[in-house]
């Protein structure tokens, strides 16, 4: 089933507890306010006889391209076999980048790719314009020739600008780059992704995701976006994604399942707690307090899983998603995809509704643990801390370590950073709290995920 074009503006302009689930009310039919049991859903969800396919294809805004409602995002992938079985079963939309797995993503997707018809494939890549010094359009050119070739193609359907920052949305070079490739069949479609505001490796700290992406939408010159939202961003996203349907761009998100557990948080701190007492130490008060924040927490976590009938908190990710594809100016979402099993797990998802009982649950998640959890990029925070520690980059650094499961990327990109981490939070009275309107205990969560990402 596909559906036209999203010009429509936002039907939902107002997040409250109430507003959220009149919202989704107002969307759900008839029949699945009927017996809807979310955590049935999830938890029940078995292997079909045969694999699941893609059964909703939508357009994509001005490119007119009819892409799979589930994107393979290849940003961990090394396993063209998996790529392979995911175009089979009808995912057409790719997304990866000149750097993931150093070039391996390209490679493994060339490799996918060999002998099938290019043209039932909306393939994007991305360059990073931040990482490139000095940025020239001849020096772009050059490395998006080394992308198409690693890709095996002559061309991609789109180029993005990879962490696009707010300068580089009016980036002259690039635009003239883009008309050029345009000109030689190279590239059909132009476009930017942003995860919000960030330190990048060469320590700028670039403006939310909302900002950037609604002055790519007023520049006019960018047709496709990929960014960060999801439920808990949904009051700064609605602007957002309405200016995108306002200029029939295409849109598909990431990071649309916010990492809301604590059940792993308390794990972990149990596990340190232990670490420190046999070094002769004492768990560090900001942990301190993170376990005890975490405590308090904990009844009405149970109270909020037994009431939708899930095992963990975690269970709600194919609520958060079905969320994303339910707002009408979504064409696709785009998750991480490097095995057999996240592709029949994403896959299944593909067509299905958003029902009321997960629009109630993922209000009482909100409700629950909301103010655990960092919405990633915002940047409140950011210019509160002295020290100058990138908060939104660590704490998508430890998103990806902790909901992605790509640990080792997550600690790499630790490693990498140019300037102050969060080894510079244990001692501090913790200033940054404050600007985070969303109640993050910001604190603990920096010096424990310096403890997870820095692991020997
Ligand atoms: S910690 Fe709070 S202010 Fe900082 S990026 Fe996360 S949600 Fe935004
Ligand atoms: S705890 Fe202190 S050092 Fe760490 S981010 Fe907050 S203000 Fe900066």
């Amino acid at each position: 089933m596909t559906r036209p074009d999203s010009k429509t503006p936002n039907p939902r302009p107002s997040l409250t507890r109430r507003g959220f689930l009149s919202a989704a009310l107002s969307t759900v039919p008839a029949a699945a306010l009927l017996g809807s049991e979310p955590g049935r859903r999830a938890a029940g969800r078995t292997q079909a006889a045969s694999p699941a396919r893609i059964k909703e294809y939508r357009i994509l805004g001005r490119t007119g391209a009819k892409v799979s409602d589930i994107a393979f995002g290849a940003g961990p992938l090394n396993n063209a076999n998996v790529l392979s079985a995911a175009l089979d079963r009808g995912m057409n939309y790719i997304d990866t980048a000149e750097h993931y797995e150093n070039g391996n993503s390209e490679r493994a997707i060339g490799e996918a790719l060999k002998g099938r018809d290019r043209k039932s494939v909306f393939l994007t890549t991305k360059l990073n314009l931040t990482f490139m010094k000095p940025v020239t359009k001849e020096g772009i050119r050059g490395r998006f020739m080394k992308c198409l070739e690693r890709l095996g193609t002559d061309h991609v359907e789109c180029l993005m600008i990879h962490m696009c920052t707010l300068a580089q949305v009016k980036y002259e070079p690039y635009h003239e780059l883009i008309k050029e490739l345009k000109a030689e069949g190279k590239v059909k479609w132009s476009g930017l992704s942003n995860h919000g505001a960030d330190y990048s490796l060469s320590g700028r700290l670039d403006d939310p995701v909302e900002t950037v992406v609604m002055a790519a939408a007023e520049d006019g010159r960018f047709d496709v976006v990929l960014c960060t939202f999801n439920y808990l961003k949904a009051e700064t996203g609605d602007k957002m994604l309405k200016a995108c349907a306002e200029k029939n761009m295409g849109v598909t998100l990431m990071k649309m399942n916010p990492a809301l557990t604590n059940a792993d948080e308390m794990e972990t701190l149990t596990r340190l707690r232990e670490r420190y007492k046999k070094q002769g130490q004492e768990l560090p008060e900001a942990l301190v307090k993170l376990a005890k924040i975490n405590a308090d927490r904990t009844a009405a976590t149970e109270a909020f899983l037994k009431k939708h009938g899930l095992d963990g908190p975690e269970q709600s990710r194919d609520a958060a998603l079905r969320y994303c594809l339910d707002r009408p100016e979504v064409h696709c979402v785009c998750p991480s995809i490097n095995s057999f099993e996240q592709l029949d797990s994403y896959i299944a998802l593909s067509g299905t509704k958003f029902e009321a009982g997960e629009a109630e649950m993922l209000a009482d998640c909100r409700e629950t643990l909301g103010g655990m959890t960092c919405r990633i990029g915002c940047g409140e925070c950011g210019p509160a801390c002295p020290r100058g520690v990138p908060v939104a980059a660590i704490m998508r650094y430890d998103y990806y370590f902790r909901t992605v499961r790509r640990e080792k990327a997550a600690m790499s990109d630790y490693a990498a950073l140019g300037g102050p981490n969060a080894s510079a939070c244990a001692g501090c009275a913790g200033p940054c709290e404050a600007a985070c309107s969303h109640g993050v205990p910001i604190q603990g969560k920096l010096v424990l995920a310096h403890e997870r990402l820095t692991l020997a």
